[in-house]
């Protein structure tokens, strides 16, 4: 990697920006970690020029790709803030400190998982681009695993899965969250890594190639016939998130139907719905899979139709459909639609950031003191929403007043069926507690039960739980007949 290529990309989106600033960080850089060499053997600076890019990729601003060159330079060398406050200014200072004061979160089980989370929060709050680069940096450190002792290969891994992941996640950087949990899921669950990778690729080569091309062509017809603007592209699902689907649903590989999925991307919205009416016209959608993130995009601020259809011979096949800008958002979330100007406040761009950041930065910008800041910002700064992780650390995010309950149908209606009891941060609560914001919530099944209870509809708050307790209750006739005749 070399400078060139991290500047090359930061002007794909800056044609007209001054780079000189990030050749003398380079230099700096360069200077600072001189003859240090990575556990890999590489130079040091490769390691910072990676973090650099990867920013650079995320199209974040010139501080923060600055940012990325010297973040490890405070730890690791002689040189001090100071001096990169005085030669970069203190913008770029402050991001240096604090990816320097988030490297000092370390997994260290489960009690410890709460706080990291909630430094993480904060400091996110603080400034989101200090996590930005600290992804950027994890990105690379896990690029570069390999060469580390095994323990703390599994300590790394761990940590990523259950913090730096779910973050990501909630923030909409698909892209980086993906990549993490592969490489991740490679080094903790290595036996299960290697049968189903060598699945895949076998999957993807010779099953899917031919029918993605298939399809692609008949709809191009479809779209073209119509005289619409049109990009389609294919993606193959990655492995942890197939990995995860089998373990949930208690799947085989081959039951796993979507492995792979077509996207279209359109100029307008209402191009994205013409699309739609054209692939349902082609073929017959799957009850209850489309979904319409649009009209309601997600809390991180996802967008995009999605519908699944019986394709060629039955085949499921599904379909994203949206535009270049919010496929762009896809990517990189918040990343991608974050203000980095904040100085010519331009609200109309701030709007369209999740109404949760924006509450956060509210605050910030609202309190001085930093204990005042720390103690109002708390976890309920999510007012209306919280967000809870699974034991394997997936996030969820759930309206204010949800229970155990709404968690179990959120992760499957099988499970909220299922349910017998629960433990929340690993102690046993009834199944009516109200959850809260970073609550781990682990739900006690019992398999052979199949049947809701009717009393949980007293306490749910999500719509989705209560539905599906009223159909699974109505759908055991036997049920409603002890309760409407008495004595039966
Ligand atoms: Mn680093």
């Amino acid at each position: 990697m070399t400078i060139n290529q991290i500047i090359n990309k930061f002007k794909e989106n800056n044609p007209n920006e001054d780079t000189s600033l990030i050749e003398l960080a380079f230099e700096f850089a360069q200077k600072a970690h001189n003859n240090q060499l990575r556990k890999s053997g590489e130079q040091y600076i490769q390691h910072c020029l990676h973090t650099a890019f990867v920013l650079a990729q995320m199209k974040t601003d010139l501080n923060t790709i600055i940012a990325g060159l010297l973040h490890d330079v405070p730890e690791d060398t002689k040189y001090t803030l100071e001096e990169i406050a005085k030669n970069f200014g203190e913008e770029v200072a402050m991001l240096v400190e604090g990816v320097t004061k988030l490297s000092k979160i370390k997994y260290r089980g489960i009690e410890r998982y709460r706080e990291s989370l909630r430094k993480m929060f904060l400091a996110m709050a603080h400034d989101l681009r200090v996590i930005l680069i600290k992804f950027a940096d994890r990105l690379h450190n896990l690029r570069t695993l390999d060469s580390l002792p095994p323990e703390k290969q599994i300590r790394i891994a761990k940590e990523t899965m259950e913090i730096y992941a779910p973050v990501a996640g909630l923030l909409g950087i698909w892209r980086l969250k993906w990549q993490m949990e592969d490489i991740c899921f490679k080094y903790l669950q290595p036996e299960e890594y290697k049968n189903l990778e060598y699945k895949y690729e076998v999957e993807k080569k010779i099953e899917n190639n031919q029918y993605i091309q298939q399809i692609k062509n008949i709809l191009g017809d479809g779209l073209k016939k119509e005289k619409m603007d049109f990009q389609i592209t294919s993606r193959f699902k990655h492995l942890f998130s197939i990995y995860r689907k089998m373990q949930q649903k208690n799947y085989q590989f081959d039951e796993i139907y979507d492995v792979f999925a077509l996207r279209v991307v359109v100029p307008t919205i209402a191009d994205c719905y013409k699309v739609l009416g054209i692939i349902h016209s082609l073929w017959t959608p799957k009850a209850n899979r489309f979904k319409d993130y649009i009209a309601v995009p997600k809390p991180n601020g996802y967008r995009s139709l999605q519908t699944t259809v019986f394709g060629i011979d039955g085949k499921t096949t599904e379909f994203q459909i949206r535009t270049k800008e919010m496929d762009e958002e896809a990517k990189y979330g918040i990343a991608s639609h974050w203000n980095y100007k904040t100085k010519n406040n331009n609200k109309e761009k701030r709007k369209e950031q999740p109404r949760w950041i924006r509450e956060i930065l509210k605050i910030q910008h609202e309190t001085e003191d930093t204990h005042d800041f720390i103690k109002q910002i708390k976890f309920d700064i999510f007012c209306d929403r919280i967000f809870v992780f699974s034991p394997k650390g997936d996030a969820f995010d759930l309206p204010e007043g949800a229970t155990p309950i709404d968690f179990a149908y959120a992760v499957h209606s099988d499970i909220g069926n299922k349910a017998t009891g629960v433990r929340i941060n690993d102690k046993i609560a009834p199944l009516s507690q109200v959850l809260k914001n970073g609550d781990l919530v682990e739900i006690i099944i019992e398999k052979k039960r199949k049947t809701p209870s009717r009393d949980w509809l007293r306490f749910v708050k999500t719509g989705k739980a209560r539905n599906r307790i009223k159909q699974t209750l109505k759908g055991t006739l036997l049920n409603n007949l002890k309760k409407y005749i008495p004595g039966m």
